[in-house]
C-alpha cells in the first residue's frame, strides 16, 4: 500500500509541483488548502500530468478545529509537507499580524495535530531569506542567520525555531527544514505553473508577463551593486527540481533519520538579473524590454547556495538546465495568456 502524505498549501505553486513529484514517486497525496492564493485548477493539472487527482480538503490551517477534523480523516498519513503560508514580503510589512497568525498559527496547529494523531514527519518550507545579507558566499547551512528584514522573513526564522523546539521536546517528531533559493519555471507540460495575483513582485513572472505584453517593460531594480555586472545575483532553481527535493527529504526521514535536518535548495550557481533576462531571450527567442530603475528597498545584493549537504545527505541535486527552466516558464505564460 502506498504511504499517505498531507500537503498543506498543495494547490499553490510549489505545492502543486510537489504533488506531481510525490505521486510519481508512488505516494498517496492529500491536499489541505484554503485556496487563499490558489484554485483547484492546479490539482486538475496535477491529475492531467499524473493520471491521479490528489484528494482535496478545503481547510484553513489557522483554524485548529477544522484542521483537526481534516487530520482525523487522515490519521494514517506518514508525513506532512507544510507549504501553507502567505508569502508577499511587502504585504507582510503592512499587515504583520495577519502574517504571524497565518504562517505561525498554521504551523503550530499542524505540529500540535501531528502529535495528537501520531503523524511523525514534517517538511517545512523555509527560505534563503533567513540568511539576510550574508557575509560570505555561497551560503552553507552553517552560515549565521541574520535578523529578518520583514515580518514574512521573521515567520521563516521563527518557524524554523518553533520546529526545532518541538522536535527537541517531542522526540516522536522529525523534521526537515528546506531553505529554498529562488524557485522559477513550470512543469514542462505547461499544465501547472506560477499564477501570481495582480502585478508580480518576483522577477520571473514579471519577465514572462512582459514578454506576453501584459506589462510594458521590466523594471530592473538597481545596476550599481557591488557585483560583477552591477545587478543583483540570485540562485534560480527549477521548480521541478525543487519539488523532487521534498520527496528526497521525506524518504530520508522515512528511512529513519531522526531530529531536524536543514538543507539549502539551490543550484550552487548565481545569476544576475541581466544574465537572466539574456538567458530568457536565448532560450525563447523573445526580447524583454527593460529599463533600469532605482534599487528596491530591502534587496540583498547577492546570494547563492552551497547545496552540497542536500547532495550528500538527501542524494538530491539540481538537474534542469537554466535554459529549459526559462523555456518552461514561457510555455506556461503562453498557455495562461492564450498565446500560440
Ligand atoms: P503559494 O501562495 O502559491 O502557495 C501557498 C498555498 O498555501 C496556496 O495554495 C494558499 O492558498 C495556501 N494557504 C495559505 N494560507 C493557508 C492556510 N492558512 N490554510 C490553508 N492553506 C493556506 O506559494 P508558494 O510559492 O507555492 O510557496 C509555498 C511555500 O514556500 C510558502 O510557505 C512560502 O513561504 C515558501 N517559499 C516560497 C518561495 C517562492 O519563491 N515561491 C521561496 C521561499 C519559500
Ligand atoms: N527584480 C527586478 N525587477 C522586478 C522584480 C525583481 O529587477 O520587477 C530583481 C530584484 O531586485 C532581485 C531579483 O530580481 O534582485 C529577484 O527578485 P525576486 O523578488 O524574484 O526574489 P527575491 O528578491 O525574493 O530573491
Amino acid at each position: 500500500m502506498s504511504q499517505k502524505i498531507i500537503v498543506t498549501g498543495g494547490a499553490g505553486y510549489i505545492g502543486s509541483h510537489t504533488c506531481v513529484a510525490l505521486i510519481e514517486a508512488g505516494f498517496e497525496v492529500v491536499v489541505f488548502d484554503n485556496l487563499s492564493n490558489s484554485t483547484t485548477a492546479s490539482l486538475d493539472g496535477v491529475a492531467r500530468i499524473t493520471g491521479t487527482r490528489p484528494e482535496f480538503i478545503n481547510v484553513d490551517c489557522a483554524d485548529i478545529a477544522a484542521l483537526r477534523a481534516a487530520f482525523a480523516a487522515h490519521r494514517d498519513a506518514v508525513g506532512v509537507i507544510h507549504f501553507a503560508a502567505y508569502k508577499a514580503v511587502g504585504e507582510s510589512v503592512e499587515k504583520p499580524l495577519l502574517y504571524y497568525r497565518n504562517n505561525l498559527g498554521g504551523l503550530i496547529n499542524v505540529l500540535d495535530l501531528m502529535r495528537e494523531f501520531d503523524v511523525p514527519n514534517i517538511v517545512f518550507s523555509s527560505s534563503a531569506t533567513v540568511y539576510g545579507v550574508p557575509d560570505t558566499l555561497p551560503v552553507t547551512e552553517e552560515t549565521p542567520l541574520q535578523p529578518a528584514t520583514s515580518p514574512y522573513g521573521a515567520t521563516k526564522v521563527m518557524g524554523e525555531n518553533i520546529i526545532r523546539d518541538a522536535v527537541r521536546a517531542y522526540p516522536q517528531l522529525r523534521a526537515t527544514l528546506l531553505r529554498y533559493f529562488n524557485p522559477i519555471g513550470a512543469h514542462p507540460s505547461a499544465e501547472i505553473g506560477e499564477l501570481p495575483n495582480g502585478v508580480p513582485n518576483n522577477l520571473m513572472p514579471y519577465i514572462t508577463q512582459t514578454a506576453a505584453g501584459i506589462r510594458e517593460c521590466l523594471n530592473i531594480f538597481g545596476d550599481d551593486y557591488d557585483t560583477p555586472d552591477g545587478f543583483c545575483v540570485r540562485d534560480y532553481i527549477d521548480i521541478n527540481d525543487l519539488a523532487r527535493a521534498h520527496v528526497a527529504a521525506l524518504r530520508h526521514m522515512l528511512n529513519g533519520a531522526d531530529g531536524v535536518g536543514t538543507f539549502n535548495l539551490g543550484t550552487g550557481r548565481g545569476a544576475s538579473v541581466m544574465e537572466l533576462v539574456n538567458a530568457f531571450r536565448t532560450a525563447t527567442g523573445v526580447d524583454v524590454p527593460y529599463k533600469i530603475a532605482a534599487r528596491r528597498a530591502g534587496d540583498v545584493p547577492a546570494i547563492w547556495a552551497n547545496a552540497d549537504l542536500a547532495a550528500r545527505v538527501l542524494n538530491w541535486h539540481a538537474t534542469v538546465p537554466l535554459g529549459e527552466t526559462l523555456a518552461s516558464a514561457w510555455r506556461w505564460q503562453k498557455q495562461v495568456s492564450g498565446i500560440k
